[in-house]
């Protein structure tokens, strides 16, 4: 596995010495080109400077050789006689036919000038050669014409050696090199700094999360960290942890009552079977209790498939198969079913249904939802109440609302009827049937097509319970 610390390393020592190997180079053409120059700028000018004094005195060449050169020197001013010492000994001059006319005996190439050279500085164009002398000195050479009355008289060849300017060459790459190893190891010690700096706080939380043990959930990090990168990662770290520990908590809470509620159908079995064998019973009284027992054993079985339904809808991917589909049929269907148990109870249960457009959705979920809500609104309305399913196009969506006559619920248990488990105080004392888990069944099924449930309620005059849904065009499927 790559470690992040070799990774920074090797990356910004990479990335300097990719810079750094552009920045010579590129210093290296630049430095070299201004060198050649400044060589070939100072030859020409000395080159020009002779030519003219030979234009103007030309019987320092008719003179020929060096002590003629030298008598000549004499009659020169300051600057001039400087030149010509600089140059003398570096200097050819030719007649137009290439026949050397004055040589200066140290001139360091004694070689024939080609051809090509001539024609070139006959037409005015000075040209630079390189050459090297017998030793393998490197020599930069200019020609020039020296004119006389508009014709070419002769082609002064100056030349100087190129020593000086490899020794400054050679100096300019040492330099760079030097340079660039400084500023290479600058970089390795730096980006071992950084990569100190960057991951000590990330090694710190990763210990910190390695030895966490469950008894630590209430523990947080603190990070003595002055980049608000690290900050935040804390933060969001420890805001990981408060969601673990709230989950944890409502695990917890929720296994309590999930125990409770099933202690006491348990305890009511263990009860009755108990007196039941206390003594010889008739089989009447045996029918008797295995009724009782019967009634405790279906709400076992009711909270078990509950607490396994919200089970499914919380692991991860809910349990719904998504189709198009029609919602009043359905809901009639439904009412239909359930006519019978309201006249029962003679409650009157009716459907009022407005165009609505279709959904995509889970039929046998819609069902159990609205079975939910129906069961409640049934259970919680009085003999003589009513209740209405009442469907409609609502928006971009659907709305099916279960409207009772009822009890009503007091505005305090609205926010928590969601809850698992939640149940009011006057539906617990009403009846010991309920779980609580119902309406928490209905809300997963909403989510779970993308929809929501609310609940509007006033004390003595009734509930709506109003599961939103949206329509088929505009769905975003729940993944
Ligand atoms: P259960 O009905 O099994 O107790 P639910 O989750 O379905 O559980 O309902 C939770 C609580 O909400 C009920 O105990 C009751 O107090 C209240 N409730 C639900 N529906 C109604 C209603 N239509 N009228 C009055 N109270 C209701």
């Amino acid at each position: 596995m790559k470690s992040l610390r070799s990774l920074i390393r090797q990356s910004s020592l990479l990335l300097m010495a990719g810079l750094l190997l552009v920045f010579s180079v590129l210093t290296y053409i630049g430095g070299d080109a201004l060198l050649h120059r400044f060589v070939d700028g100072r030859l020409l000018a000395l080159a020009e400077t002779l030519a003219k004094i030979v234009e103007q005195y030309p019987n320092i060449i008719e003179r020929s050789g060096e002590d003629g050169a030298r008598t000549a020197e004499l009659n020169r001013s300051k600057k001039e006689q400087y030149e010509l010492q600089d140059v003398t000994h570096s200097l050819r001059v030719f007649s137009p036919d290439g026949r050397v006319v004055w040589n200066a005996p140290k001139a360091l190439a004694q070689q024939p000038v080609p051809d090509h050279v001539f024609k070139q500085v006959r037409q005015g164009v000075p040209v630079f050669e390189t050459s090297e002398t017998t030793d393998g000195s490197p020599v930069r050479h200019v020609f020039i014409s020296i004119p006389r009355q508009g014709q070419m008289q002769y082609v002064l060849q100056a030349e100087t050696s190129l020593l000086l300017y490899q020794e400054t060459r050679n100096g300019l790459v040492l330099l760079l090199a030097l340079g660039s190893g400084v500023i290479l190891l600058v970089a390795w010690v730096g980006s071992g700094w950084l990569a100190k700096q960057v991951l000590t706080p990330i090694e710190v939380l990763s210990t910190g999360a390695e030895t966490m043990s469950e008894a630590d959930l209430g523990k947080r990090f603190t990070l003595d960290s002055p980049y608000q990168e690290f900050r935040r990662l804390t933060q969001a770290f420890n805001s990981v942890m408060d969601r673990f520990q709230r989950s944890g908590e409502i695990q917890r809470r929720f296994c309590d009552i999930a125990a409770h509620e099933m202690k006491t159908p348990l305890t009511i079995l263990q009860g009755n079977l108990d007196v039941a064998l206390m003594k010889a019973r008739t089989s009447e009284e045996y029918r008797e209790a295995l009724i009782n027992n019967l009634e405790q054993v279906g709400r076992l079985i009711a909270l078990t498939r509950s607490l396994l339904t919200l089970a499914n809808f919380t692991s991860g991917k809910p349990p719904v198969h998504l189709v198009p589909l029609a919602l009043e049929p359905m809901i009639q269907d439904l009412v239909d079913e359930l006519t019978l148990l309201a006249d029962d109870r003679r409650i009157t249960l009716s459907f009022e249904s407005q165009s609505a457009p279709p959904i995509l959705g889970d039929a046998q979920w819609l069902k159990q939802a609205l079975i939910n809500l129906l069961d409640n609104a049934l259970h919680y309305t009085p003999s003589g109440g009513a209740v209405t399913v009442r469907l409609q196009a609502v928006g971009e969506g659907v709305a099916v609302a279960v409207e009772d006559t009822g009890h009503g619920i007091e505005p305090e248990h609205l926010p928590h009827l969601f809850e698992r488990f939640y149940r009011t105080d006057w539906a617990r004392a009403k009846d010991a049937g309920g779980t609580g888990l119902g309406l928490p069944i209905v809300k997963e099924i909403a989510e779970a097509h993308g929809g929501s449930i609310s609940v509007t309620s006033q004390v003595d005059k009734g509930s709506v319970f109003t599961l939103r849904l949206p329509a088929i065009s505009r769905q975003t499927i729940p993944a």
